[in-house]
């Protein structure tokens, strides 16, 4: 049998039930799934690496194939270290199409034997972006939709602090 491995690699700034709903979803299809939390220079994140990968794990505690892990550099170097061949992101709306598209053949291009896989967002997800999130959350509206409610605690907590 083959053993798939996949990566699901992204800011997760915070992770948002849309992430959690595609994590949930490809768990099922692939036999182990990576979160990889992307630690990205450039982008001033609300939560550190190590704050993401923490929440992450505890709300996919439940999945006994996911992993969560933190990486930087490129997203095809991240999945052959892990030796996966399978790339997971969730696309939500045809805004999200054209950067993805070209991703997913830019990494193909780089990496010809790791191959994109992606989850349609479930309809009641759509919506949701994290930085939706942290919109809504700045001006202490409720947030109790889009996030479950542990990462909801920290990210109140988080706007007490900035
Ligand atoms: P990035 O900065 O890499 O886009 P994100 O954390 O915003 O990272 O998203 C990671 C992946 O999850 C992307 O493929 C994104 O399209 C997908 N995603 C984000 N929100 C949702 C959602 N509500 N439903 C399905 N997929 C989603």
């Amino acid at each position: 049998m083959n053993n798939t491995i996949a990566i699901y690699p992204g800011s997760f700034d915070p992770i948002t039930n849309g992430h959690l709903d595609v994590i949930e979803r490809a768990s099922k299809v692939v036999d182990k799934l990576i979160v990889g939390v992307l630690v990205n220079s450039s982008k001033r994140p609300l939560f550190s690496a190590e704050e993401r990968v923490t929440m992450i794990r505890e709300m996919t505690k439940h999945l006994d194939n996911v992993e969560v892990a933190s990486f930087e550099g490129l997203t095809i170097d991240f999945a052959h270290q892990n030796g996966a061949r399978v790339i997971v992101r969730g696309l939500r709306a045809i805004t999200d199409f054209d950067y993805e598209l070209q991703m997913a053949q830019t990494n193909r291009i780089l990496a010809p034997d790791v191959d994109t896989m992606f989850f349609s967002t479930s309809l009641q997800y759509s919506y949701l972006s994290s930085s939706t999130v942290k919109e809504i959350a700045k001006y202490h509206g409720d947030i109790s939709m889009c996030v479950p409610e542990y990462v909801a605690r920290l990210i109140e907590d988080k706007m007490k602090e900035i």
